[in-house]
């Protein structure tokens, strides 16, 4: 396929464009530091800066380096990644500061090919990594980039499918090649992820004031709504379950979720396939389960399937033994400095703990 003569200033035009109109003060910019920059790369994946910013701040507070990091136990490192979601990411990162530490001597290796080979680091992060620490010329290709390439290159098909990914992978290393020699890579990377963000954005791209407007195929046809081409339709599952919130002398049981799972690593509410199991859970524990403590059926959508939880709050005196060696009673004013998913923490919500005097 031939390439359009636009993709030789490519490069020079999104660098030109970040320094004077992208972003320069984000808290893991203006650092060379890989352990900050994997950070912050990490927490972006499929999250927003605005909602990152705190949460890297807290993170790093706790733990400044990799050495503090590796040192931490996971128990230490959920609750500081409980909210944002994509938990499997946490555990990946606390396994990849230990492996640095055991195998690498506590740094980051020397280039892309092999950060790449690192737990939870994909192509386009280790390239990240590589070109704002080191300034490595590898192109990146994460969802906001892949919007700014399939528009102006007018690329179809959906990005997902390996085949267009691998031309969209193809053409933004054709870019690099194409660019001058003394290319800043900093601001041409940041200036990529700062045009999709900002300009090329998914619902209205701001295409007067993109400074590659004039070569952009999607702005040419039209096709700023049809590109990139969304993932062939595909029904999820419903999945059902029913979730007990049994709490008694300000403690509350919670149960620790395994390891691999959505929510693994965390902390949840004992969870059973129906309300008819549940109840007979609790009678054989001799706990009635009144009609009333059944509240509103709650919906929470994950990537690939949608769970609705019937959630039932029983209130019992004092605290029997826990049933299972992973539940644990837990005093309320504990229940903020643990890690929850975000569904199970709304649950919790109407517990004393949080409720107004
Ligand atoms: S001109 Fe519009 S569609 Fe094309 S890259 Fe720029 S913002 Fe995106």
């Amino acid at each position: 396929m031939s390439l359009p003569p636009a993709i030789n200033d490519f490069a020079v035009r999104v660098c030109a464009w970040q320094r004077r109109h992208g972003r320069q003060h984000l808290p893991w910019q203006n650092t060379r530091d890989p352990y900050r920059i994997w950070l912050s790369e990490i927490m972006l994946q499929q999250t927003q800066v605005g909602t990152v910013i705190p949460y890297y701040q807290r993170f790093l507070e706790r733990f400044p380096d990799l050495q503090t990091l590796a040192g931490a136990g996971q128990e230490d490192v959920m609750p500081y990644w409980a909210g944002l979601g994509y938990y499997a990411r946490a555990r990946n990162l606390h396994r990849c500061a230990q492996v640095l530490v055991a195998e690498h001597g506590g740094h980051f290796p020397p280039d892309s090919r092999a950060i790449a080979g690192l737990p939870g680091i994909g192509r386009s992060t280790a390239s990240a990594i590589a070109a704002f620490a080191y300034g490595e010329r590898s192109p990146i290709m994460d969802g906001n980039v892949k919007r700014v390439f399939t528009r102006f290159f007018g690329v179809h098909g959906y990005p997902g499918l390996r085949a267009v990914e691998q031309r969209l992978w193809g053409l933004a290393e054709t870019a690099l090649e194409r660019a001058p020699d003394d290319l800043d890579m900093t601001a041409y990377t940041q200036g990529l992820m700062d045009l999709g963000a900002q300009l090329c954005s998914r619902g209205k791209p701001q295409c007067e004031a993109c400074p590659l407007a004039s070569n952009c195929e999607a702005k040419r046809l039209g096709l700023q709504r049809e590109l990139p081409e969304p993932r062939p339709r595909r029904t999820i599952p419903d999945r059902h379950c029913a979730m007990l919130i049994l709490h008694g002398d300000k403690h509350v049981l919670l149960e620790k979720q395994p390891q691999s799972g959505v929510w693994g690593g965390l902390w949840s509410l004992p969870r059973y396939d129906s309300s008819h199991a549940l109840a007979e859970a609790c009678i054989s524990q001799g706990i009635a389960v009144p009609d009333s403590g059944r509240m509103a059926t709650f919906v929470h959508t994950f990537t690939h399937f949608r769970l609705h939880i019937e959630p039932w709050m029983v209130d019992v005196p004092r605290r029997a033994a826990e049933w299972l060696p992973e539940q644990s009673w837990t005093p309320f004013e504990l229940l903020p400095h643990i890690a929850l998913p975000a569904p199970v923490r709304t649950l919790l919500e109407p517990l004393p703990y949080t409720r107004k005097a």
